[in-house]
């Protein structure tokens, strides 16, 4: 516990350090930087960790405790997975929640109750954590590619309308990142063709278009509590709808097709296909406890993301995803970035990662090119599926489906994850040294 309090003040000394620097910024960020890259046998420029995940402290002992010893560690008349949803809706700003035991069953439950199924078609983005997807393939429905918009990283909205067949039943707009989707042009199109949108905002708990949340904007809105999650309880999920008979079929779906009670234990079967997929009082109890931080990490993570890219404007090569102009507030779930290897003497993506990460700077390549086709082609050879699905169906969706910018993005992104941007202003002044460095020798590492 000491410790823990610790390393808050810790923090926040540091961060008034990192506001004090902030003053001789444009110096510091001009100088070419003479440091060696520590791939080239230079010192790192950072020694330490970025901040733990997930962080906790007394709040979740106390809730954790409470739960284990009252025995109620399943939903059915106790009281931590119900006072979760209340809160949750709340913060969001949504009329009802639906907890389940994750994010993928979230969507699955979000197209179940929507009555998706067999040959259906659902669009979506390819440039996303594969559930989006999966989710979709759950119900034998299609998965329709849109691609991407480079300058966002999200599907380009002006692309979806020209996507729509008569068999196309609903349209998944993932937030990748944290960024948000254009949803205006979303949302034109939805109501244009009569489409429900099934919003994947696993990773934009907080993120807002317009001043209105992420997952609040369509028909339902669906999150993840998984444990990378900016909100987490291990695993975990969430639904929010503002429709009284849909969250009634959420409801459902997600308890073996009974109906929500509020007077305990009820019978009433609702007849629809349907699953167990509730969160258990523990997730309830967690969540509500990681919740009074959600704001707090939220803001400080868009105020380093916000310096962070100022920083980077100042060295060519980098282009961190771009927001649209309706994206009052971004999750930052992740920060994402192009890179361009001519920028950097024609270093290779792979060998500047190396070196960043040598930096003590943690980063990654994102999301890897699929042979969707090949893919989808083989998850869907039973029998069964190709009843529904037969072989024609992959050389349409093949001429359909053409994602050169998807290809583009994957091969240029490098991410740097949620925990990095919940530090000090210090520590973005460290990023930026260290591609700075990374910059300076390309050349020489280009050679290496
Ligand atoms: C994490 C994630 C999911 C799935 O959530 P789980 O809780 O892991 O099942 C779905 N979509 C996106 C975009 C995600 O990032």
């Amino acid at each position: 516990m000491g410790e823990k309090l610790n390393r808050r003040h810790f923090i926040a000394a540091a961060a008034a350090a990192g506001a004090a620097l902030h003053s001789s910024r444009k110096v510091f960020a001009a100088e070419k930087s003479s440091a060696k890259p520590a791939l080239l046998g230079g010192t790192p420029v950072r020694q330490g960790a970025f901040s733990r995940w997930p962080i906790m402290d007394e709040r979740e002992d106390k809730a954790m405790l409470e739960v284990l010893h009252s025995g109620q560690w399943f939903r059915g008349g106790a009281p931590k997975v119900t006072a979760f949803e209340n809160s949750f809706a709340e913060m969001m700003g949504a009329k009802h929640c639906i907890a389940t035991n994750g994010g993928t069953t979230a969507l699955i439950t979000s197209l179940g109750a929507l009555g998706i199924g067999p040959g259906d078609e659902v669009i979506v983005t390819p440039y996303t954590f594969i559930a989006s997807v999966t989710s979709i393939m759950f119900h034998f429905a299609l998965p329709i590619f849109v691609d991407i918009d480079l300058e966002t990283f999200q599907i380009d909205a002006r692309k979806i309308e020209s996507a729509v067949t008569e068999r196309t039943r609903a349209i998944m707009p993932v937030h990748i990142g944290g960024n948000v989707c254009d949803m205006d042009a979303i949302m034109a199109v939805a109501e244009k063709r009569g489409l429900p949108i099934i919003e994947d905002a696993c990773q934009a708990h907080l993120a807002e278009w317009r001043g209105k949340k992420a997952g609040t904007l369509g028909t339902t809105g669906c999150f993840s509590f998984q444990v990378t999650k900016n909100l987490c309880s291990g695993e975990g999920g969430a639904i929010l709808t503002d429709e009284d008979s849909l969250a009634e079929k959420l409801y459902a779906f997600h308890n073996n097709c009974r109906g929500r009670s509020t007077t305990g234990y009820l019978f009433r079967y609702m007849p629809t296909r349907a699953a167990n997929f509730r969160m258990t009082e523990f997730q309830g109890a967690l969540l509500s406890a990681q919740m009074t931080r959600l704001e707090e990490q939220s803001n400080r993570r868009n105020e380093n993301a916000k310096y962070l890219t100022e920083l980077l404007r100042e060295i060519p090569g980098l282009m961190p995803a771009k927001m649209y102009e309706g994206c009052t507030r971004n999750a930052w779930h992740l920060y994402m970035m192009r890179y361009r290897a001519e920028e950097f003497a024609g270093l290779p993506r792979a060998k500047f990662m190396a070196a960043l990460n040598a930096e003590g700077v943690p980063c990654g390549g994102g999301y890897e090119t699929l042979d969707w086709k090949a893919y989808l082609e083989e998850a869907f050879s039973t029998p069964a599926a190709r009843r529904v699905f037969p072989e024609r169906t992959f050389v349409e969706w093949g001429e359909r489906c053409r994602l050169p910018e998807y290809e583009k993005l994957c091969q240029e992104t490098v991410w740097l994850g949620q925990t990095t941007l919940l530090g000090t202003r210090q520590d973005m002044e460290q990023i930026a040294e260290a591609v700075r460095k990374i910059h300076a020798f390309a050349a020489e590492l280009a050679k290496t």
